[in-house]
């Protein structure tokens, strides 16, 4: 008996001009079957990885998030900051979704690496907000480029994305990228007494979109 189907082959990925498809496969996860793309930066080596469920290629719509990767949350469950449920919630969406696609960017602390992070937490209990530590430390508001992102969605044939993001600044980098935005999917998550500094100067300072304060704020007011 011989077997007629046809070889089974990887679907062509277009040439990128930074990065490089270094491997791909399959994983069973708590979420169901992801296909695991890693993206090899050519200037610095640096691997970035597209978590993909369904078919995306040549789709209007797919469901994506731009996550930026955060080890003490992710990892370690530190509550300064809510990268972890932000993680959760998008793979949750993509994965009852049954398509799209979750880019993890290896770029810690908003770009300024792990350790400079943890400088900048140091400086946070001195009273400095998040904005003003990463200023101190002699770094930009936010190195995050989205160049990488764009090339990884183009890679994968992506033709325009359903963002799940707060970040108004995130829609406007992947635009300038190239990467048509549909519509903005909000990502919700619950704060705590160790990240609600955090969450609101995100929103004062970047205008992100967080709806999580409105009890709060009401409070407040009534306070003031
Ligand atoms: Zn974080």
């Amino acid at each position: 008996m011989s077997d007629t189907r046809p070889p089974q082959v990887l679907p062509s990925r277009k040439p990128t001009q930074n990065l490089e498809i270094y491997s791909e496969a399959d994983i069973p996860t708590e979420r169901g079957m992801m296909k695991t793309v890693v993206f090899r930066d050519r200037r610095n080596g640096r691997e970035h990885v597209a978590l993909v469920v369904g078919e995306v290629a040549d789709k209007e719509g797919v469901p994506v998030r731009v996550h930026s990767e955060c080890l003490t949350s992710e990892v370690f469950g530190s509550l300064k900051c809510d990268c972890r449920q932000q993680l959760d919630r998008a793979l949750d969406f993509v994965s009852q979704a049954g398509c799209g696609v979750v880019l993890y960017l290896r770029q810690e602390g908003r770009g300024i690496g792990l350790g400079n992070k943890i400088k900048a937490y140091a400086l946070q209990a001195k009273g400095y907000d998040t904005y003003e530590a990463n200023r101190q430390l002699g770094f930009a508001d936010d190195l995050r480029s989205y160049d990488i992102a764009a090339e990884m969605l183009r890679s994968l044939d992506v033709r325009s994305v359903d963002l799940i993001t707060n970040n108004p600044l995130k829609i406007a980098g992947l635009v300038e990228e190239g990467i048509p935005v549909r519509r903005r999917i909000p990502s919700r998550t619950e704060h705590n007494p160790h990240n609600v500094g955090y969450l609101k100067t995100k929103r004062e300072r970047t205008g992100h979109l967080i709806e999580l304060f409105a009890e709060e704020e009401d409070s407040e007011a009534k306070a003031g």
